[in-house]
């Protein structure tokens, strides 16, 4: 189950936490993955490091998703490579958070570039690439709180939300062409994007969580397997939550 032998997938923000996490765990299921990342090269080889530990392979992808040449020619250098791009995980983001009032034109343009159009960007890109191969799988990453919204958190939340659409609309489009497109939703997950939330916030956090614990980059990975995969093949255009029944 969940072979993913002889397929070539890209994970965007895949130097660091969930990225990281779907990278290896496609890998470990015999995908080649395109590890992207943004600055943070060192922490992308840690990742390649740990898809060939798990038994897999892949490379690097640097490239900024919010650029949509630079998307465009990382894709093709992959494509010209491997000749083929089967699965594309939008997983790169970004929060700038505050309240609505302070909002900055800045932070919500590096939001929406990165969140936003970074996904579509990838799906643009790699979706026709997919057509080729009569075969495709198409997730993007978004979060709980494009569901429920968050006070600190407007411009996040509605890049999030975005997401959502994005994929139910890709799904209706290339279903005929044998590609899916699906959002994975996950609550609070233990990674740097956290890692500042303060220890009473945390706790607060976790009274919401029937599961009683933080999310571990790991559970989200397991839904990218699945969605990825054959066996997923008659899902589409749905939102898989992953969030410890923080929001059911
Ligand atoms: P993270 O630990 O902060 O890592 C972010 C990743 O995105 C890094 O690999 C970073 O690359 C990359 N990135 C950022 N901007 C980029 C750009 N413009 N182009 C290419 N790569 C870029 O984040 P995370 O917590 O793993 O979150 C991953 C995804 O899950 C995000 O979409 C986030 O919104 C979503 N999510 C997270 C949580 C959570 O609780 N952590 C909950 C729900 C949803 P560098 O290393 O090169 O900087």
């Amino acid at each position: 189950m969940f072979n993913l032998e002889n397929r070539v997938a890209v994970v965007t923000g895949a130097s660091r936490g969930i990225g990281r996490a779907i990278a290896v765990a496609l890998a470990r299921q015999g995908a080649y993955v395109a590890v992207n990342y943004a600055t943070n090269a060192a922490a992308a080889e840690e990742t390649l490091a740990a898809m060939r530990a798990a038994g897999g392979d892949g490379e690097l992808l640097g490239f900024d998703v919010s650029d949509s040449a630079a998307v465009n020619d990382a894709i093709d250098g992959l494509y010209a490579r491997k000749k083929a791009v089967h699965i594309a995980v939008a997983n790169a983001g970004v929060a700038y958070d505050g309240l609505l009032l302070r909002m900055r034109d800045e932070d919500l343009a590096r939001t929406f570039a990165t969140n936003v159009n970074g996904a579509l960007y990838l799906a643009r890109a790699t979706v026709r690439l997919m057509m080729k191969a009569k075969w495709g799988r198409f997730l993007a990453v978004s979060s709980v709180v494009g569901q429920t919204g968050n006070a600190g958190q407007t411009a996040y939340a509605a890049s999030k939300s975005a997401l959502e659409g994005a994929a139910r609309s890709i799904a209706r489009e290339y279903a005929s062409r044998g590609i899916t497109a699906n959002v994975i939703a996950p609550g609070f997950v233990d990674t740097d994007m956290t890692a500042g939330i303060p220890e009473a916030a945390r706790a607060k956090i976790l009274e919401g969580v029937p599961l009683g614990r933080l999310g571990r980059p790991d559970d989200v990975a397991a839904a990218a397997v699945y969605l990825a995969s054959d066996e997923a093949g008659y899902v589409t255009g749905q939102v898989l939550n992953v969030n410890g029944g923080l929001y059911v």
